[in-house]
């Protein structure tokens, strides 16, 4: 599949199946069951995210409910400008939960931050994080993100939701693009 395209597989399948469930275990200890804030609440990023929140919540040994976020940030396809907007809103009332957002990638961290801000004006229980990767970069921007999967280097990424002008989310693996795809 996308023969050609794909430079390297940085994370395989197994290594993500394995991290998810290290992360799904610890963050699960958090949030214990019968707690007066009800079922937490996991917030889905569209599109990136739904790879990593399916395999996540069904790894979770808690109960848990979904809501899904669509936004956009302004900026080229490769980089993201900190100017976001929502295209899809949640359906229901966050106040008074326990909401997890669950991001594919922190990069520059501009549109996280942005979406922390949002949500906390909703008054939710507690708000926190846990993202599938993390680029270097993310770093410098001040959002605090308790769960990480996987620190990357700073390459532009593929696969398992991620993608490249709508290509690519499909592959089962996160791996690196051929620098000849955006070139051509
Ligand atoms: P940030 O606002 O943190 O710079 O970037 C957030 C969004 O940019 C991510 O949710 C993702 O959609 C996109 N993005 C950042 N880095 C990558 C990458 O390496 N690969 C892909 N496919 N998307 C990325
Ligand atoms: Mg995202
Ligand atoms: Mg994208």
């Amino acid at each position: 599949m996308y023969e050609g395209d794909i430079a390297s597989v940085l994370i395989s399948e197994e290594q993500i199946a394995e991290r998810t469930a290290e992360l799904a275990a610890s963050i699960a200890e958090r949030y214990p069951e019968g707690a007066p804030e009800g079922d937490l609440l996991l917030i889905g990023v569209l599109k990136g995210a739904i790879f990593f929140m399916t395999d996540f919540a069904r790894a979770l040994p808690i109960p848990a409910q979904m809501e899904f976020m669509a936004v956009s940030s302004y900026g080229s396809s490769t980089s993201s400008s900190g100017v976001v907007r929502i295209l899809k809103d949640l359906d229901k009332d966050i106040a008074g939960r326990n909401v997890l957002i669950v991001e594919d990638i922190i990069d520059s961290g501009l549109t996280l931050s942005w979406l922390i801000r949002n949500l906390s004006t909703r008054n939710p229980a507690s708000l926190e994080v846990v993202t599938l990767l993390r680029k270097p970069e993310a770093q410098k921007i001040d959002v605090e993100v308790k769960d990480v999967g996987f620190d990357i280097p700073n390459e532009f990424v593929v696969g398992y939701g991620l993608d490249y002008d709508e290509r690519y989310r499909d592959l089962p693996y996160i791996g690196t693009l051929h620098p000849k795809v955006y070139s051509s």
